[in-house]
């Protein structure tokens, strides 16, 4: 059994062909999918295709690129539409100064308020990070030290630094299509040398970032086992010992998520 922690379902991408794309990923053993919110005026289209399929579940969450439309979110109104059956983590939030499509203070108000939310709900805080190792990090310790949350770095790319303190902090850490890039050898070194065996999830962040081989493609869930062969080598596990472990320290950090029987 494998688990994809993250897809992007509701978009145009998959409009044409959701209902497929999803049986073939049950057909490659994918059993749970987290279909992440990015855009607070898309939960409705992103929880309706949770709620129409047993085996995905969804999120409430602002990337940092849409932290601009309502910095200043109530925190009352994530933890509210939160209650929803299907929700089982807040985000997908974080810090992006690659591309800055949000100002910054409207990027770090926008992250508490969601680390706020993640408090209260004691769901899991879906964070994305891209050069912003230092800050992140600062920031994470910073609000660990106001009160617990549980903060998962998807997609994870960042340094060894961000690593080792988020691992300190109890994180989780997600792998992409990223890890099976050729070129990405210091991603691999960073899942080698710091993210804890416990602690290492799965996901492919589709329709983006396509593993090998399917590089080039739109990226749908089916090529998760893929991703899984990626972690599987660098940490020195065969396929099966990665998805049992990987399926566990998924169940263990979405609680929310039943498991199939
Ligand atoms: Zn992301």
């Amino acid at each position: 059994m494998f688990i994809d922690s993250h897809v992007n379902l509701h978009g145009e991408q998959f409009a044409e062909d959701l209902e497929d794309v999803i049986q073939r990923a049950r057909d490659a053993g994918v059993q749970r999918m987290i279909t992440i919110c990015c855009q607070l005026s898309d939960f409705e289209a992103v929880s309706a295709i949770a709620d129409a399929h047993e085996d995905i579940y969804c999120t409430i969450g602002a990337h940092p690129h849409h932290a601009k439309d309502r910095p200043d979110i109530p925190v009352e109104e994530l933890v509210k539409i939160a209650q929803h059956p299907k929700v089982v983590g807040i985000g997908e939030t974080g810090l992006d100064f690659h591309y800055g499509y949000s100002p910054r203070d409207e990027q770090y108000r926008s992250l508490r308020t969601h680390i706020e939310a993640a408090r209260r709900t004691d769901l899991p805080l879906i964070l994305h990070t891209r050069d912003a190792d230092n800050e992140m990090a600062d920031l994470l310790e910073e609000e660990m030290g106001k009160g617990a949350f549980r903060p998962l770095l998807h997609c994870y790319t960042g340094g060894a630094d961000l690593a080792r303190r988020g691992a300190k902090l109890g994180a989780f850490f997600a792998a992409s299509g990223i890890i099976t890039f050729k070129k990405a050898e210091d991603v691999r070194a960073v899942f080698r040398d710091c993210v804890p065996d416990d602690k290492v999830i799965v996901e492919t962040d589709c329709p983006y970032l396509a593993p090998v081989p399917h590089r080039g493609r739109r990226c749908e869930p089916a090529f998760l086992p893929d991703v899984a062969q990626g972690l599987a080598s660098v940490k020195g596990w065969d396929i099966e010992t990665c998805a049992h472990r990987t399926t566990e320290n998924f169940f263990a950090l979405f609680d929310r998520v039943s498991r199939p029987q």
